[in-house]
This record gives C-alpha cells, sequence and structure tokens, in this order.
C-alpha cells in the first residue's frame, strides 16, 4: 500500500465561530457561504448571536434552492420570477439548470427563468396569492479556479462577508476556502503530483477516504437530493480519471485509458474533517443480499442471483473474464427468427437494464423460434464494486463502478485481449444478429461537479433528467429499418401509462431549466436516431432509463420499459425478414 495523501482538514464552520467571537467582531453583520447543512448553520447562528455577532449562514451549494427552501414561505406563492447571471466564463444556461429543481418544488406558483446580468447573485420577484410582493438578490459566490489540466472553471465557492463591526475592522468581502473546497484541492494534488510511471494500469484501486460534514437534504421531488457528499464523490472521480488521462497524454474524453479502479469513499463526520488518498491492492468482497423475485425487483440484483437467472434459461452458456476475474457470462439459443444479441450492465451502475434484460430473455426463451444471445452484466467487475458502494450510500449515483477494474469503458476497446468484452464479441458472433439491444441508464437526479464548474464535463446534456429515452444508431443502408424501429417500438411503450406520465413529468421539468430538448419526441419518449457505419451490427438501438439510485416502483418501472423495449423490438426486427 502506499498512501499518498494522509491529512485532517479544520472545519470551516468551527473554525468561523470561534473566530468570530473575537471582540474585534462585535456589533458585526457577518454573511458566510459554505458546504454545510442547515441544522448546523443555524445552531452556529445562534452561538454567534449569543455573543453579539449577527451571522447569516448559507449553503454555497445550490444557494437559491437553498434560498427557497430556508427563507421563502412557497405555500402562498403565486408567481417567482428568477433573473440568473449569465457571464462568459460560464454555460449561459449554468445557473439557470444549478436552480434546478425550482420548478417542480414552487408546485401552484407560476415559475419563470429569465437570463439576468453577469452579477454573480439571482434577481428574485415574488408575487403572493394576495398580491404583495418582495423583491430579493441572491448571491451566488463563484470564482475561477484551475484544475491540473490547465481549465479555467467558474465554480461554487465559500465566501465571507463581514461589515459594521464596533472593533475597529476593516469590511471583508472575499472567498473563504471550506473543508470541502480544500479537501478536493489536496485530492487532485496529490495525485497529480505522484510519479505515476509510463506503464497503464498505474495501481490495482486508488481509495479516496473523504470524512466530509454531512449536508444532505431530500427534496419533495422525483429522486432529488442536494447532497455535497454525491457531489464531491462526483467531482473526485471524474477528476482524478481526467489528472490520470492527462499524465496518460490523453484527451479528457477519451474512454480507452486504463489507469486502474479509481474508488472514492465519502463519510460523514460531526468532528474533524480529514482524507486519505492510497494506493491499495484490489477489494473483491461482493456484500451478501438476498434474492429478489426478478419481476418485481425492487432495486439492484446481487451478481449470484444475475447467474443464476441466467443459467435458469437454458441455451448455450459462453463467458468472457474480467480483469479481477469475474466472469461476464451470457446465453446463446438459436431459432428461425432473426437473431438480436441484447446486452446490459456495459455502465455497472446501470442497473435497471440488468433485471431489463433477463426478463425479456425469460420471455424470449419461452418465445418458439425466437434466436438471441443475452449478457446481462457486462462489466461484473464494475457491478460487484456498485453493490459494495451502495453499502455505505444507496442513493449516491456512483459513477465510479460505471467503468471495468481497468478504469476504461469496455464498449471503446477495439483490439484483443477483450477480456470482458470478450463476451460481447462471442455473443455477436454466435447468432449474427444484424441488431444489437445496448440497455443504460442514467442519474435519476441532478448530476453535478460543483468543484469543477458545476455542470459535468463531457456529459452536459445528462445534468437533469429527461425521461426514458432512446438512441438508435444504424448502417446507411439500415435508415428505413431504424425509422420503423422507433416508431414502433415507442408506441408500443405508449400502452405503459406510468411511463408516459413519468416522462411527461420529467421533461416538463427538464424544459424549465434548460429549454427545448434537441431531439424529436415520438409518443412521448425522446429519440436520437444517427448514422453510424462503426458498429459490428447494423442497428443498434441503446436504452436510457434515468435508473440510477432508483427503487421501489421506479425501479421496476424502469426494468419494465427495458423488457417492453427488448420485447417490441425483437418482433419488429422479426417482422422486417433477414
Ligand atoms: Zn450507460
Amino acid at each position: 500500500m502506499t498512501v499518498l495523501l494522509d491529512e485532517r482538514v479544520p472545519r470551516t464552520l468551527d473554525r468561523l465561530v470561534q473566530q468570530l467571537q473575537d471582540d474585534a467582531f462585535r456589533g458585526a453583520r457577518v454573511e458566510a457561504w459554505l458546504f454545510e447543512g442547515a441544522t448546523r448553520r443555524r445552531a452556529a447562528e445562534q452561538q454567534l448571536a449569543a455573543v453579539g455577532v449577527r451571522a447569516r449562514l448559507r449553503s454555497a451549494y445550490k444557494p437559491l434552492v437553498h434560498f427557497f427552501l430556508e427563507d421563502v414561505d412557497v405555500a402562498d406563492l403565486r408567481r417567482a420570477t428568477i433573473r440568473y447571471p449569465v457571464c462568459e466564463a460560464a454555460d449561459r444556461k449554468r445557473f439557470r439548470i444549478e436552480s434546478y429543481p425550482l420548478a417542480a418544488l414552487l408546485v401552484g406558483a407560476e415559475t419563470q427563468f429569465l437570463p439576468g446580468s453577469p452579477a454573480l447573485s439571482y434577481h428574485v420577484d415574488l408575487e403572493y396569492q394576495d398580491r404583495h410582493t418582495a423583491a430579493h438578490e441572491v448571491a451566488a459566490p463563484n470564482r475561477i479556479r484551475e484544475d491540473p489540466l490547465g481549465r479555467h472553471t467558474l465554480s461554487p465557492s465559500g465566501w465571507l462577508k463581514v461589515a459594521g463591526s464596533r472593533g475597529g475592522l476593516r469590511d471583508v468581502d472575499q472567498p473563504l476556502e471550506t473543508e470541502f473546497e480544500a479537501i478536493f484541492r489536496k485530492i487532485v494534488g496529490a495525485v497529480h503530483a505522484h510519479p505515476w510511471g509510463a506503464a497503464e494500469p498505474y495501481f490495482e484501486q486508488l481509495v479516496v477516504r473523504a470524512d466530509i460534514p454531512a449536508a444532505e437534504w431530500r427534496l419533495p421531488y422525483a429522486e432529488e437530493c442536494l447532497s455535497t457528499g454525491e457531489a464531491l464523490h462526483e467531482d473526485v472521480y471524474f477528476s482524478l480519471l481526467e489528472a490520470l488521462k492527462h499524465h496518460a497524454g490523453r484527451p479528457a474524453d477519451d474512454r480507452t485509458a486504463r489507469p486502474g479502479q479509481i474508488v472514492p469513499d465519502i463519510r460523514y463526520t460531526g468532528g474533524e474533517p480529514r482524507v486519505r488518498v492510497a494506493v491499495e491492492s484490489f477489494d473483491t468482497a461482493e456484500p451478501s443480499q438476498p434474492a429478489a423475485p426478478l419481476d418485481e425487483a425492487v432495486g439492484p440484483l446481487s451478481l449470484g442471483q444475475v447467474y443464476e437467472e441466467l443459467s435458469a434459461l437454458g441455451g448455450r452458456p459462453f463467458s468472457a473474464i474480467s480483469r479481477q476475474g469475474r466472469a461476464a457470462a451470457g446465453i446463446y439459443r438459436a431459432g428461425a427468427r432473426p437473431a438480436i444479441v441484447v446486452t446490459a450492465g456495459q455502465h455497472a451502475n446501470e442497473t435497471s437494464g440488468v433485471v431489463g434484460a433477463l426478463r425479456a430473455a425469460r420471455r424470449l426463451a419461452a418465445t418458439p423460434d425466437a434466436h438471441f444471445a443475452v449478457i446481462p452484466v457486462e462489466n461484473p467487475d464494475g457491478y460487484a464494486l456498485h453493490r459494495r458502494l451502495c453499502m455505505t450510500h444507496p442513493r449516491y449515483m456512483h459513477h465510479a463502478a460505471r467503468y471495468t477494474a481497468f478504469g476504461d469503458d469496455l464498449q471503446s476497446r477495439s483490439t484483443e485481449p477483450w477480456h470482458e468484452k470478450g463476451a460481447r464479441v462471442e455473443g455477436q458472433r454466435l447468432g449474427g444478429a444484424a441488431l444489437h439491444i445496448n440497455l443504460h441508464g442514467y442519474p435519476s437526479h441532478e448530476w453535478t461537479r460543483p468543484l469543477t464548474g458545476y455542470l459535468p464535463h463531457g456529459f452536459d446534456s445528462w445534468t437533469i433528467p429527461m425521461g426514458f429515452f432512446l438512441i438508435v444508431r444504424h448502417h446507411r443502408a439500415w435508415a428505413d429499418r431504424a425509422a420503423d424501429l422507433v416508431a414502433r417500438v415507442t408506441e408500443r411503450l405508449a400502452c405503459i401509462p406510468e411511463l408516459v406520465a413519468f416522462n411527461r413529468a420529467q421533461l416538463a421539468s427538464y424544459r424549465a431549466h434548460t429549454g427545448e430538448l434537441p431531439v424529436p419526441i415520438y409518443h412521448d419518449v425522446p429519440c436520437r436516431v444517427s448514422e453510424d457505419d462503426r458498429s459490428p451490427t447494423p442497428l443498434v438501438l441503446v436504452t436510457e432509463f434515468p435508473d440510477e439510485t432508483a427503487y421501489g416502483d421506479l425501479f421496476v418501472l424502469a426494468h419494465t420499459a427495458q423488457m417492453q423495449t427488448v420485447l417490441a423490438a425483437e418482433e419488429i426486427h422479426a417482422s422486417h425478414g433477414a
């Protein structure tokens, strides 16, 4: 084991409270923005009031949403007009997206977002049922940070304002580096500075443990939760992946880099924050988990159950072995109908496709002449990591489990040795399928990177959920069949009323915060169709259900939509003939 960093980091809130109790601050008005939960901020305000300091401690993360949660009585609100900052250093829609999901939270009120000035504050006009009005300026403290790749990003920042002290202090209005920001800076700095050498992979796993103050607020809308811990997990994972790609001389959006497995381990502490970064051997432990009835599964299956369900299907088994020695397992059944290949779990934190693939395969196995190969978990190492990470945080999206234990996206592998991708190659070879149905998911709630520009770099269009979504890629000669597939699959999906209602609600809140969706919508399902001759199969249908962190009824809806897509596509493909 090599320890790159192991430090305690003072908690900013504690330091601030201690500092402000000095006589010099008596009578002062203090405003500070911190990455702390509301309960702790209110308690600190009271502690300061007792010594004559008027302090208002605000959230540096999503300050506008916190303003509405903490400062506005929304019960009698009739209309909210929000002018959001538009400045050169950030995407035009950045601050409108950061105010998500306000449009859905302000039930019964009309919410309007308008582009405002470059100043980093929201101007909020409120009108109540009794026609009285109120206007507020809500600061959004941000500063430009340079990341190890040399990119400059405008990112949320701690801030301190002090005015009117009777102790003769000068007024203060400046950034305040919080423990949340310091921990991130230290992690990225330590990994950037380490001599990794030239040969990938650099490690088995790089474990990043951060103990931070808890700041979680579950919102009364869909799966939304304001969580600085989850946001830190995401930013640490992607920033380190980018830093290690940079080290290898690869572009930031490259998916073939193989640094090893990066594992952020975020914990909440009431005490002193701490950060530790270490290179370790693989942890291949798998938590035990009871089996669930497949059709009614309310959460991800265990890997053991996946293997059992698969072998119960019959057919000819095949598999390929991952870096950690797990099987990417599939079965193949020959039949007279045109062949299809069904895969899921390429990105292993997208778990509804796994259930959907198995449910569809059960039905296909009982269909005379159906001809198919199915691989329900293509990335078993990522899947095992996801099961492990969910033991601590079941409602984090855990993109650290997205790629393989090498750190790459298995789909991007274009040469042997294939490792786990060998299962897909074999599944495609066995039946010579012309249609590949590739089941995916994406976050069911907002995905942010608050320390590197807020919007997730390279994934900006997936920040806010937009319902169950289809992507079709086809070879040039297959354009007509692709168009027919989209029209008829979505027609079938429209027979699931819960799916239609779900998609309409998600698309409405998506539009409120980002404007029109830039893809056509068929039967309430957005579909992106494009010509692409690179795939070995001439027709590829990718599903995208916002399933990351979905449980219960939503998870059942997710795998039902995945299953119905496979069954509809198989039938339509069969109707096209060989
Ligand atoms: Zn995916």
